[in-house]
């Protein structure tokens, strides 16, 4: 299971490729880089969810998402 979601502000080039895959996740501030927009509200199961946060965090040009399970070991980028 999915637990953390981290977006590195100084690796993030602000392309926006994370915004376009899963907008409902991601989105550029105001600082021009993404950021992670929370998840308690979404109507998703916890499948769909880790799929998609999977597909984005692989979409992401430079590997700035990185994501963690309740363990707290790093899922994504190995
Ligand atoms: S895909 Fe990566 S580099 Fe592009 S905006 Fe998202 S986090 Fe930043």
């Amino acid at each position: 299971m999915i637990k953390t979601i981290k977006v590195d502000e100084s690796a993030c080039v602000g392309c926006g490729a994370c915004t376009i895959v899963s907008p409902e996740f991601f989105e550029i501030n105001a600082n021009g880089v993404s950021q992670f927009k929370g998840e308690e509200k979404l109507p998703i199961k916890e499948a769909e969810k880790e799929e998609l946060l999977i597909k984005v965090a692989q979409a992401c040009p430079v590997k700035a998402i990185s994501i963690y399970n309740e363990n707290g070991e790093k899922i994504f980028p190995k």
